[in-house]
């Protein structure tokens, strides 16, 4: 599956001059909203996803994703392995989980995003649902940003990579894009002013 052909179709790989989350910036910027804008394709992705985790033999009870991003991808996931899924959310900027969702103690999470950077939000999604009881067997993400190592990739993890080593972490593709910090960016140095895309830096 050439996962960059279905980003780039859907013009959700967008070349240009952004702003990041993490205040750094970037030719480039993935918005996985404009990929599952169409649920035919959302099936399609989360179905390879799916596949690729089935195979690997991993044991899942519950797919939970961090809101908003990763909800859209979850779900579709969560269909696809005719597993339960719930949902993390901020309130007042903590991470948390409610809406009446219960985790049983012990319950085998597989926590989901529709892109994974540094895997921050997976990360606090996931210590929420630890507090409760889960196990976290895995992490998912339909593109890898290219900060984590995922399975089969031959790429190594980077040291901003958040994501713990001993859990298996899944994607569809590895999306490598220079990020530059303002002061040396070559951008900024054409006099183009970096813009934000979304409200994160993927
Ligand atoms: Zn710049």
């Amino acid at each position: 599956m050439d996962v960059a052909q279905i980003y780039k179709d859907a013009n959700a790989l967008l070349e240009g001059h952004f702003l990041l989350s993490s205040g750094n910036h970037s030719q480039f910027y993935l918005q996985s909203a404009k990929v599952l804008e169409d649920p035919k394709v959302a099936h399609l992705l989360a179905t390879a996803l799916g596949k690729m985790i089935e195979r690997s033999g991993l044991e899942i009870d519950t797919i939970c994703s961090p809101a908003l991003g990763g909800v859209l991808a979850g779900y579709e996931l969560a269909r696809v392995l005719d597993k339960r899924f719930i949902f993390a959310e901020r309130v007042n900027g903590v991470m948390t989980i409610r809406r009446g969702f219960e985790v049983r103690e012990g319950e085998k999470i597989l926590m989901c995003e529709d892109i994974i950077t540094t895997g921050g939000s997976a990360l606090e999604a996931a210590s929420v649902a630890q507090s409760m009881g889960a196990t976290i067997v895995g992490y998912a993400a339909l593109a890898n940003r290219g900060f984590c190592k995922r399975m089969g990739s031959e790429l190594l993890g980077k040291p901003t990579c958040k994501l713990p080593n001993n859990v298996p972490f899944f994607a569809l593709a590895d999306f490598e894009f220079d990020i530059y910090e303002p002061s040396s960016c070559p951008l900024c140095q054409t006099g183009s002013v970096a813009h934000k895309p979304g409200s994160r830096g993927n």
